[in-house]
Protein backbone atom coordinates (compact mmCIF):
# COMPACT_ATOMS: atom_id res chain seq x y z
CA UNK A 1 0.00 0.00 0.00
CA UNK A 2 1.40 3.59 -1.00
CA UNK A 3 0.81 6.46 0.83
CA UNK A 4 1.91 9.81 0.16
CA UNK A 5 3.64 11.40 3.47
CA UNK A 6 3.60 14.32 4.02
CA UNK A 7 6.95 16.21 5.06
CA UNK A 8 7.55 16.81 8.11
CA UNK A 9 7.49 20.52 9.25
CA UNK A 10 10.36 21.37 11.16
CA UNK A 11 11.03 23.94 14.45
CA UNK A 12 10.30 27.32 13.16
CA UNK A 13 9.33 26.63 9.43
CA UNK A 14 5.70 28.11 9.10
CA UNK A 15 2.90 26.11 8.02
CA UNK A 16 -0.68 26.77 6.69
CA UNK A 17 -3.53 25.09 8.24
CA UNK A 18 -7.35 26.01 7.24
CA UNK A 19 -10.18 26.56 9.75
CA UNK A 20 -13.69 26.95 9.56
CA UNK A 21 -16.20 29.44 10.88
CA UNK A 22 -19.20 27.24 11.26
CA UNK A 23 -22.76 27.99 12.11
CA UNK A 24 -23.25 31.17 10.49
CA UNK A 25 -27.47 31.02 9.94
CA UNK A 26 -28.45 32.42 6.18
CA UNK A 27 -30.81 35.68 7.20
CA UNK A 28 -33.98 35.79 4.81
CA UNK A 29 -33.71 39.96 4.46
CA UNK A 30 -37.44 39.47 2.93
CA UNK A 31 -39.80 36.72 3.21
CA UNK A 32 -39.22 34.15 0.74
CA UNK A 33 -35.50 35.05 -0.24
CA UNK A 34 -34.08 31.65 -0.47
CA UNK A 35 -36.52 30.51 -2.31
CA UNK A 36 -34.48 30.06 -5.21
CA UNK A 37 -31.71 28.64 -3.24
CA UNK A 38 -34.72 25.89 -1.88
CA UNK A 39 -35.26 25.53 -5.16
CA UNK A 40 -31.47 24.68 -6.23
CA UNK A 41 -30.94 22.32 -3.50
CA UNK A 42 -32.26 19.03 -4.64
CA UNK A 43 -31.59 19.53 -8.15
CA UNK A 44 -27.92 20.13 -7.03
CA UNK A 45 -27.91 16.87 -4.82
CA UNK A 46 -29.05 14.63 -7.58
CA UNK A 47 -26.55 15.43 -9.68
CA UNK A 48 -23.88 14.85 -7.08
CA UNK A 49 -25.39 11.92 -6.22
CA UNK A 50 -25.06 10.65 -9.89
CA UNK A 51 -21.80 11.37 -10.04
CA UNK A 52 -21.12 10.05 -6.25
CA UNK A 53 -22.31 6.48 -8.00
CA UNK A 54 -20.37 6.95 -10.85
CA UNK A 55 -16.85 7.67 -9.08
CA UNK A 56 -17.51 5.16 -6.84
CA UNK A 57 -18.77 2.39 -8.87
CA UNK A 58 -16.99 2.66 -12.80
CA UNK A 59 -15.06 5.26 -13.21
CA UNK A 60 -11.79 6.84 -10.56
CA UNK A 61 -12.92 10.16 -9.45
CA UNK A 62 -11.94 12.64 -11.67
CA UNK A 63 -12.68 16.41 -10.60
CA UNK A 64 -11.88 17.62 -14.10
CA UNK A 65 -14.05 14.86 -15.77
CA UNK A 66 -16.51 15.87 -18.56
CA UNK A 67 -20.28 16.26 -17.61
CA UNK A 68 -22.12 13.55 -18.14
CA UNK A 69 -25.78 13.72 -17.06
CA UNK A 70 -28.16 16.22 -17.99
CA UNK A 71 -29.16 18.95 -15.61
CA UNK A 72 -30.88 22.22 -15.10
CA UNK A 73 -27.84 23.41 -13.35
CA UNK A 74 -25.42 25.99 -15.36
CA UNK A 75 -22.08 24.39 -16.65
CA UNK A 76 -20.01 26.23 -13.49
CA UNK A 77 -22.61 24.60 -10.86
CA UNK A 78 -22.15 20.86 -12.75
CA UNK A 79 -18.39 21.61 -12.35
CA UNK A 80 -18.82 22.29 -8.80
CA UNK A 81 -20.92 19.14 -8.15
CA UNK A 82 -18.19 17.17 -10.12
CA UNK A 83 -15.35 18.51 -7.64
CA UNK A 84 -17.35 17.55 -4.77
CA UNK A 85 -18.71 13.93 -5.93
CA UNK A 86 -14.86 13.68 -6.66
CA UNK A 87 -13.82 14.32 -3.12
CA UNK A 88 -16.46 12.04 -1.33
CA UNK A 89 -15.81 9.24 -3.57
CA UNK A 90 -12.19 9.44 -3.31
CA UNK A 91 -12.32 9.34 0.08
CA UNK A 92 -14.93 6.32 0.06
CA UNK A 93 -12.71 4.85 -1.65
CA UNK A 94 -9.87 4.97 0.34
CA UNK A 95 -11.41 3.67 3.50
CA UNK A 96 -12.93 1.01 1.32
CA UNK A 97 -9.56 -0.16 0.27
CA UNK A 98 -8.29 0.31 4.15
CA UNK A 99 -11.13 -1.93 5.06
CA UNK A 100 -10.74 -4.71 2.28
CA UNK A 101 -7.15 -4.93 3.25
CA UNK A 102 -7.63 -5.47 6.93
CA UNK A 103 -10.05 -7.93 6.18
CA UNK A 104 -7.95 -9.87 3.78
CA UNK A 105 -5.02 -9.18 6.59
CA UNK A 106 -7.44 -10.83 8.92
CA UNK A 107 -8.56 -13.99 6.41
CA UNK A 108 -5.08 -14.67 5.84
CA UNK A 109 -4.29 -14.85 9.81
CA UNK A 110 -7.36 -16.71 10.91
CA UNK A 111 -6.43 -19.67 7.57
CA UNK A 112 -2.71 -19.94 9.18
CA UNK A 113 -4.21 -20.39 12.58
CA UNK A 114 -6.74 -22.87 11.74
CA UNK A 115 -3.94 -24.52 9.21
CA UNK A 116 -1.30 -24.81 12.35
CA UNK A 117 -4.25 -25.37 15.08
CA UNK A 118 -3.39 -22.78 17.25
CA UNK A 119 -6.95 -21.07 16.57
CA UNK A 120 -9.18 -20.22 19.41
CA UNK A 121 -12.39 -21.89 20.12
CA UNK A 122 -14.11 -18.74 19.43
CA UNK A 123 -12.73 -17.86 16.49
CA UNK A 124 -14.99 -17.61 13.18
CA UNK A 125 -13.84 -16.58 9.59
CA UNK A 126 -14.03 -12.96 8.85
CA UNK A 127 -16.88 -12.21 6.62
CA UNK A 128 -16.40 -8.91 3.84
CA UNK A 129 -19.74 -7.37 3.89
CA UNK A 130 -19.68 -4.87 0.60
CA UNK A 131 -20.03 -1.18 1.21
CA UNK A 132 -22.91 0.73 0.58
CA UNK A 133 -22.15 3.99 -1.93
CA UNK A 134 -22.62 7.11 0.18
CA UNK A 135 -25.99 8.37 0.22
CA UNK A 136 -26.11 12.19 0.46
CA UNK A 137 -29.13 13.10 2.70
CA UNK A 138 -29.34 16.55 3.36
CA UNK A 139 -28.13 19.60 0.95
CA UNK A 140 -24.44 20.16 1.54
CA UNK A 141 -22.50 22.05 -0.75
CA UNK A 142 -19.22 23.08 -1.40
CA UNK A 143 -18.89 26.49 -3.68
CA UNK A 144 -16.37 27.88 -5.32
CA UNK A 145 -16.01 31.82 -6.81
CA UNK A 146 -17.47 30.97 -9.92
CA UNK A 147 -21.27 30.07 -8.51
CA UNK A 148 -20.99 31.78 -5.11
CA UNK A 149 -19.14 35.01 -4.82
CA UNK A 150 -18.82 36.65 -0.76
CA UNK A 151 -18.26 40.76 -0.58
CA UNK A 152 -18.08 42.69 2.36
CA UNK A 153 -20.48 44.48 2.92
CA UNK A 154 -20.27 48.64 2.42
CA UNK A 155 -22.92 49.65 4.81
CA UNK A 156 -23.15 48.78 8.14
CA UNK A 157 -26.46 46.40 8.89
CA UNK A 158 -24.69 43.04 7.54
CA UNK A 159 -21.23 42.04 7.06
CA UNK A 160 -20.90 40.42 4.07
CA UNK A 161 -23.22 40.13 1.13
CA UNK A 162 -23.38 36.46 -0.45
CA UNK A 163 -24.21 36.18 -4.32
CA UNK A 164 -25.45 32.97 -5.56
CA UNK A 165 -26.16 31.97 -9.14
CA UNK A 166 -29.55 30.14 -9.26
CA UNK A 167 -31.16 27.96 -11.83
CA UNK A 168 -32.70 31.11 -13.71
CA UNK A 169 -29.87 31.90 -15.80
CA UNK A 170 -28.58 35.60 -15.33
CA UNK A 171 -30.82 36.29 -12.16
CA UNK A 172 -28.50 35.56 -9.14
CA UNK A 173 -30.10 35.80 -5.82
CA UNK A 174 -28.52 38.09 -3.20
CA UNK A 175 -27.99 37.34 0.72
CA UNK A 176 -27.06 39.19 3.42
CA UNK A 177 -24.68 37.39 6.33
CA UNK A 178 -24.65 39.02 9.74
CA UNK A 179 -21.76 37.43 12.07
CA UNK A 180 -22.38 36.87 15.61
CA UNK A 181 -19.69 38.31 18.51
CA UNK A 182 -18.05 34.95 18.42
CA UNK A 183 -17.94 34.82 14.82
CA UNK A 184 -16.25 38.37 14.86
CA UNK A 185 -13.73 37.50 17.10
CA UNK A 186 -12.63 33.96 15.65
CA UNK A 187 -11.56 36.48 12.76
CA UNK A 188 -9.74 38.90 14.04
CA UNK A 189 -5.52 38.22 14.34
CA UNK A 190 -4.65 38.77 17.84
CA UNK A 191 -1.38 39.81 16.09
CA UNK A 192 -2.65 42.58 14.16
CA UNK A 193 -6.07 43.13 15.39
CA UNK A 194 -7.25 43.45 11.42
CA UNK A 195 -10.02 40.76 10.57
CA UNK A 196 -8.38 37.59 8.66
CA UNK A 197 -8.76 37.39 5.10
CA UNK A 198 -11.26 34.66 4.42
CA UNK A 199 -11.02 32.27 1.53
CA UNK A 200 -13.36 32.36 -1.68
CA UNK A 201 -14.45 28.63 -1.20
CA UNK A 202 -17.63 28.31 1.19
CA UNK A 203 -19.88 25.84 2.29
CA UNK A 204 -23.52 25.99 2.24
CA UNK A 205 -25.81 23.29 4.79
CA UNK A 206 -29.12 22.65 4.40
CA UNK A 207 -30.58 20.93 7.78
CA UNK A 208 -34.39 20.90 9.00
CA UNK A 209 -35.07 23.74 6.57
CA UNK A 210 -32.70 26.40 8.09
CA UNK A 211 -29.55 27.48 5.51
CA UNK A 212 -26.26 27.60 7.27
CA UNK A 213 -22.92 29.00 6.29
CA UNK A 214 -19.45 28.00 6.72
CA UNK A 215 -16.57 30.01 6.13
CA UNK A 216 -12.66 29.03 6.41
CA UNK A 217 -9.44 30.88 6.57
CA UNK A 218 -6.12 30.15 6.54
CA UNK A 219 -3.94 30.48 9.08
CA UNK A 220 0.34 30.16 9.45
CA UNK A 221 1.03 28.57 12.45
CA UNK A 222 4.97 27.69 13.08
CA UNK A 223 6.20 24.78 14.66
CA UNK A 224 7.30 25.47 18.15
CA UNK A 225 8.95 21.79 18.84
CA UNK A 226 12.81 21.90 19.15
CA UNK A 227 14.13 18.41 17.48
CA UNK A 228 15.16 16.90 20.84
CA UNK A 229 12.00 18.01 22.66
CA UNK A 230 10.69 14.84 25.16
CA UNK A 231 8.55 12.22 23.51
CA UNK A 232 4.72 11.68 25.19
CA UNK A 233 3.37 8.35 24.09
CA UNK A 234 -0.52 8.63 23.96
CA UNK A 235 -2.55 5.55 24.16
CA UNK A 236 -6.06 5.87 22.52
CA UNK A 237 -8.45 3.66 24.21
CA UNK A 238 -12.70 3.32 25.49
CA UNK A 239 -12.03 3.44 29.35
CA UNK A 240 -9.89 5.99 29.27
CA UNK A 241 -9.94 8.32 25.54
CA UNK A 242 -6.44 9.59 26.18
CA UNK A 243 -3.29 7.76 28.26
CA UNK A 244 -0.21 9.04 28.12
CA UNK A 245 3.64 7.92 28.94
CA UNK A 246 3.29 10.36 31.68
CA UNK A 247 0.47 8.53 33.31
CA UNK A 248 -2.45 10.44 32.70
CA UNK A 249 -5.61 9.38 31.50
CA UNK A 250 -8.08 11.64 29.72
CA UNK A 251 -11.83 11.31 29.09
CA UNK A 252 -14.01 8.19 29.16
CA UNK A 253 -16.82 6.07 27.04
CA UNK A 254 -17.40 4.32 30.68
CA UNK A 255 -19.52 6.58 33.02
CA UNK A 256 -22.75 8.81 31.50
CA UNK A 257 -21.83 7.69 27.85
CA UNK A 258 -22.30 4.31 27.84
CA UNK A 259 -25.22 4.54 29.95
CA UNK A 260 -26.57 6.88 27.78
CA UNK A 261 -25.84 4.28 24.81
CA UNK A 262 -27.12 1.36 26.61
CA UNK A 263 -30.63 3.34 26.58
CA UNK A 264 -30.42 5.03 22.81
CA UNK A 265 -29.59 0.93 21.17
CA UNK A 266 -32.88 -0.39 23.91
CA UNK A 267 -34.77 2.12 22.21
CA UNK A 268 -33.78 1.25 18.74
CA UNK A 269 -34.61 -2.05 19.84
CA UNK A 270 -38.10 -1.02 20.52
CA UNK A 271 -38.48 0.70 16.93
CA UNK A 272 -37.65 -1.96 15.02
CA UNK A 273 -39.87 -4.48 16.72
CA UNK A 274 -42.51 -2.03 16.36
CA UNK A 275 -41.52 -1.53 12.58
CA UNK A 276 -41.84 -5.75 11.89
CA UNK A 277 -45.18 -6.16 13.75
CA UNK A 278 -46.79 -3.22 11.61
CA UNK A 279 -45.35 -4.91 8.60
CA UNK A 280 -46.61 -8.07 9.37
CA UNK A 281 -50.43 -6.71 9.84
CA UNK A 282 -49.63 -5.05 6.49
CA UNK A 283 -48.86 -1.45 7.80
CA UNK A 284 -48.18 0.88 4.70
CA UNK A 285 -46.24 4.03 6.32
CA UNK A 286 -43.74 2.55 8.99
CA UNK A 287 -41.85 4.76 11.33
CA UNK A 288 -38.64 5.28 11.02
CA UNK A 289 -35.57 3.79 12.88
CA UNK A 290 -33.24 6.76 12.77
CA UNK A 291 -32.78 8.33 16.27
CA UNK A 292 -32.04 11.76 16.66
CA UNK A 293 -30.94 11.00 20.39
CA UNK A 294 -28.63 8.55 18.44
CA UNK A 295 -27.02 11.32 16.27
CA UNK A 296 -26.98 13.60 19.48
CA UNK A 297 -25.09 10.58 21.43
CA UNK A 298 -22.52 10.92 18.43
CA UNK A 299 -21.94 14.54 18.41
CA UNK A 300 -21.96 14.21 22.23
CA UNK A 301 -19.05 11.74 22.01
CA UNK A 302 -16.68 13.61 19.43
CA UNK A 303 -17.09 16.85 21.73
CA UNK A 304 -16.41 14.43 25.17
CA UNK A 305 -13.11 13.36 22.93
CA UNK A 306 -12.15 16.78 21.35
CA UNK A 307 -11.99 18.30 25.44
CA UNK A 308 -9.90 15.28 26.68
CA UNK A 309 -7.49 15.68 23.91
CA UNK A 310 -7.32 19.47 24.51
CA UNK A 311 -7.08 18.72 28.19
CA UNK A 312 -4.12 16.40 27.10
CA UNK A 313 -2.16 19.64 24.93
CA UNK A 314 -3.21 22.22 27.91
CA UNK A 315 -1.24 20.06 30.51
CA UNK A 316 1.22 22.06 32.07
CA UNK A 317 3.12 18.68 32.35
CA UNK A 318 2.76 18.60 28.45
CA UNK A 319 4.77 21.96 27.54
CA UNK A 320 7.74 21.51 25.48
CA UNK A 321 6.93 18.16 24.34
CA UNK A 322 6.33 16.43 21.58
CA UNK A 323 3.63 13.47 21.34
CA UNK A 324 3.57 10.36 19.56
CA UNK A 325 0.45 8.72 19.29
CA UNK A 326 -0.79 5.21 17.83
CA UNK A 327 -2.65 5.52 14.05
CA UNK A 328 -5.41 3.21 15.11
CA UNK A 329 -6.20 0.63 12.25
CA UNK A 330 -9.54 -0.86 11.82
CA UNK A 331 -7.98 -4.18 13.41
CA UNK A 332 -6.79 -2.50 16.41
CA UNK A 333 -9.54 -0.88 16.79
CA UNK A 334 -11.89 -3.96 16.91
CA UNK A 335 -9.15 -5.50 19.19
CA UNK A 336 -9.87 -2.94 21.77
CA UNK A 337 -13.00 -2.81 21.48
CA UNK A 338 -13.65 -6.62 21.44
CA UNK A 339 -15.30 -6.55 24.82
CA UNK A 340 -17.68 -4.10 23.57
CA UNK A 341 -17.94 -4.44 20.21
CA UNK A 342 -21.66 -2.40 20.23
CA UNK A 343 -19.84 0.37 21.63
CA UNK A 344 -17.34 0.37 18.93
CA UNK A 345 -19.91 3.01 16.74
CA UNK A 346 -20.37 4.98 19.00
CA UNK A 347 -17.16 5.50 20.73
CA UNK A 348 -15.87 6.77 17.83
CA UNK A 349 -12.26 5.59 18.43
CA UNK A 350 -10.74 6.69 14.91
CA UNK A 351 -12.02 10.41 16.06
CA UNK A 352 -9.20 10.50 18.42
CA UNK A 353 -6.25 10.66 16.30
CA UNK A 354 -7.78 12.86 13.94
CA UNK A 355 -8.23 15.58 16.93
CA UNK A 356 -4.24 14.54 17.86
CA UNK A 357 -3.42 15.86 14.40
CA UNK A 358 -5.47 19.03 14.42
CA UNK A 359 -4.45 19.78 17.49
CA UNK A 360 -0.83 19.56 16.79
CA UNK A 361 -1.11 21.49 13.54
CA UNK A 362 -3.05 24.24 15.01
CA UNK A 363 -0.80 24.92 18.39
CA UNK A 364 2.48 24.11 16.05
CA UNK A 365 3.52 21.02 18.15
CA UNK A 366 4.91 17.66 16.73
CA UNK A 367 2.77 14.40 17.13
CA UNK A 368 4.03 11.71 14.63
CA UNK A 369 2.07 8.43 14.85
CA UNK A 370 3.93 5.67 14.97
CA UNK A 371 3.41 1.39 14.82
CA UNK A 372 0.87 0.78 17.12
CA UNK A 373 1.14 -3.10 17.00
CA UNK A 374 2.03 -5.26 19.83
CA UNK A 375 2.37 -2.07 21.75
CA UNK A 376 -0.17 -3.07 24.07
CA UNK A 377 1.33 -6.52 25.11
CA UNK A 378 5.07 -5.68 25.07
CA UNK A 379 6.63 -5.13 27.83
CA UNK A 380 7.87 -1.41 28.53
CA UNK A 381 10.86 -2.84 30.98
CA UNK A 382 12.09 -5.97 28.89
CA UNK A 383 10.34 -6.12 25.57
CA UNK A 384 8.92 -9.33 26.49
CA UNK A 385 5.54 -9.59 24.50
CA UNK A 386 2.70 -12.32 25.00
CA UNK A 387 -1.02 -11.77 24.73
CA UNK A 388 -0.55 -13.25 28.56
CA UNK A 389 0.66 -9.97 29.56
CA UNK A 390 -2.32 -8.86 30.12
CA UNK A 391 -4.38 -10.37 32.62
CA UNK A 392 -7.28 -8.40 31.73
CA UNK A 393 -8.03 -5.47 30.30
CA UNK A 394 -6.91 -2.27 32.78
CA UNK A 395 -3.98 -4.59 34.35
CA UNK A 396 -0.33 -4.99 32.32
CA UNK A 397 1.48 -7.78 34.39
CA UNK A 398 4.46 -8.85 32.64
CA UNK A 399 5.24 -13.11 32.52
CA UNK A 400 9.05 -12.76 32.87
CA UNK A 401 10.21 -9.69 34.59
CA UNK A 402 6.96 -8.91 36.89
CA UNK A 403 6.35 -5.48 35.63
CA UNK A 404 3.12 -4.22 36.86
CA UNK A 405 1.20 -1.22 35.51
CA UNK A 406 -2.20 -0.09 34.24
CA UNK A 407 -2.09 -1.30 30.38
CA UNK A 408 -3.02 1.58 28.91
CA UNK A 409 0.18 3.55 30.77
CA UNK A 410 2.58 0.50 29.83
CA UNK A 411 1.01 0.97 26.15
CA UNK A 412 1.95 4.69 26.05
CA UNK A 413 5.34 4.48 27.51
CA UNK A 414 5.69 1.64 24.27
CA UNK A 415 4.74 4.24 22.07
CA UNK A 416 6.46 7.03 23.35
CA UNK A 417 9.98 5.46 22.12
CA UNK A 418 8.81 4.04 18.65
CA UNK A 419 9.27 7.50 17.15
CA UNK A 420 12.24 7.15 15.19
CA UNK A 421 12.09 3.80 15.07
CA UNK A 422 13.46 2.27 11.85
CA UNK A 423 13.78 -0.84 12.93
CA UNK A 424 9.99 -1.33 13.58
CA UNK A 425 9.32 0.51 10.81
CA UNK A 426 10.76 -1.75 8.34
CA UNK A 427 8.79 -5.34 9.24
CA UNK A 428 6.65 -6.32 6.73
CA UNK A 429 3.80 -7.68 8.75
CA UNK A 430 2.88 -8.10 12.54
CA UNK A 431 4.82 -11.35 12.66
CA UNK A 432 8.45 -9.62 11.50
CA UNK A 433 7.43 -6.95 14.54
CA UNK A 434 6.89 -9.37 16.93
CA UNK A 435 10.07 -11.18 15.86
CA UNK A 436 12.28 -7.68 16.50
CA UNK A 437 10.37 -7.61 19.64
CA UNK A 438 11.45 -10.52 21.22
CA UNK A 439 15.35 -10.22 19.75
CA UNK A 440 15.33 -7.03 21.92
CA UNK A 441 14.02 -8.51 24.98
CA UNK A 442 16.54 -11.05 24.58
CA UNK A 443 19.17 -8.45 24.78
CA UNK A 444 17.49 -7.09 27.87
CA UNK A 445 18.11 -10.91 29.35
CA UNK A 446 21.96 -10.96 28.28
CA UNK A 447 22.30 -7.13 29.73
CA UNK A 448 20.75 -8.75 33.27
CA UNK A 449 22.86 -12.27 32.66
CA UNK A 450 19.62 -13.92 32.64
CA UNK A 451 19.69 -16.42 29.67
CA UNK A 452 16.52 -18.28 29.35
CA UNK A 453 15.29 -18.34 32.67
CA UNK A 454 11.59 -16.63 33.55
CA UNK A 455 11.48 -15.66 37.20
CA UNK A 456 7.55 -16.35 37.11
CA UNK A 457 7.70 -19.67 36.17
CA UNK A 458 10.48 -20.71 37.72
CA UNK A 459 8.73 -19.19 41.19
CA UNK A 460 5.85 -21.77 40.94
CA UNK A 461 7.82 -24.65 39.68
CA UNK A 462 9.90 -23.81 42.73
CA UNK A 463 7.12 -24.11 44.86
CA UNK A 464 5.42 -27.70 43.17
CA UNK A 465 8.81 -29.22 43.59
CA UNK A 466 9.08 -28.17 47.04
CA UNK A 467 5.84 -29.48 47.83
CA UNK A 468 6.99 -32.52 46.13
CA UNK A 469 9.63 -33.07 47.88
CA UNK A 470 8.09 -32.93 51.06
CA UNK A 471 6.04 -35.77 50.53
ZN1 LIG B 1 9.00 -7.39 31.49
Amino acid sequence: MKQKRKKRPKPGEPQHITKAVTQIRLLEANAGKLVALDELAPVYLLLCQQYVMLFCMEEAPDKLRAPLYPTPLSERWHRVAIMQAAGIARSWRTNRAQAYQQYQEDLERYQQHQADGTSRAKATEPVWHEWNVPTLREPCIQANINVVKLEESRDSTYDYWLTISTLSKGQPMQVPVKLAAYHKEQLMDPKTHLARKLNTSVQLNQREGLWWLTLSYDEEVTVQTPPDAPVVGIDVGIANFVTTSTGKHYGSFHKNLRARHKRDRAKRRRKAKLRACLKKKGVQKLPSTSSRTGQRLIRHVKQEINYAVNQCYKDPDHQDVQFAYEQLSVASMRFKARAQNAYLRASHLGHIPQQILWNSQKRGVVATPVISAYSSQECSVCHYTDRKNRPDQRTFRCQVCGFEAHADHNAAINLSRRVGDTQLRACRDRTAIKTVLMQRHEAWKQQQGMEHTRPVTRRKRGKSSAAASSI
